[in-house]
């Protein structure tokens, strides 16, 4: 296994919308477990294939604390929402900012896992927020893009100087 670089806003790859995976093989597996891999070295709670530069609709995840609760989706589609919740977000592709976004509070996902084998997940509260964080990566969107452009303006020249901070640390 290893570790993928991640890319980070204002990458314009960002902006880059996921194909459907096709083909579930070996190629795949590895990619996977680097994902995890990826996102657990940086101690992120979701990682979408879009941050690694793949362009396949491929996520991750893992909301537990003993982070041992890996959840793979592969061509995940909502198939319901409801409610919502404001819930602050960070994203790895945004290192130290953070910003509430409100979102659906339930959603319920078909996907495929590793295997190809569908699957259905029903998720809400934290799980839910962070499926939709992942799922906006693939249609190529980010979570500052719900922000006013005041705030979004503010979150980014903050992002600017912490970057300028460590280039100069
Ligand atoms: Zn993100």
């Amino acid at each position: 296994m290893s570790t993928l670089p991640i890319i980070e806003f204002p990458d314009p790859r960002l902006r880059t919308k996921a194909e459907p995976v096709r083909v579930f093989d070996a190629e795949l597996k590895q990619f996977v477990a680097d994902m995890f891999e990826t996102m657990y070295a940086a101690n992120g709670v979701g990682l979408a294939s879009t941050q690694v530069n793949v362009h396949k609709q491929v996520l991750v995840a893992d909301m537990s604390d003993e982070r041992n609760e890996p959840l793979a989706l592969i061509n995940p589609q909502i198939l319901e929402k409801d409610g919502a919740q404001v819930y602050q977000e960070g994203c790895l592709s945004f290192p130290g900012i953070y910003a509430d976004v409100t979102r659906a509070l339930r959603v319920k996902v078909k996907a495929q896992d590793v295997d190809g084998n569908e699957i259905v997940v029903d998720a809400e509260g934290p799980l839910a927020v962070c499926i939709q964080h992942e799922m906006d990566h693939l249609a190529g969107k980010v979570f500052v893009d719900y922000l006013s452009p005041l705030r979004r303006t503010m979150l980014l020249k903050r992002l600017d100087k912490q970057r300028k901070q460590a280039a100069n640390g």
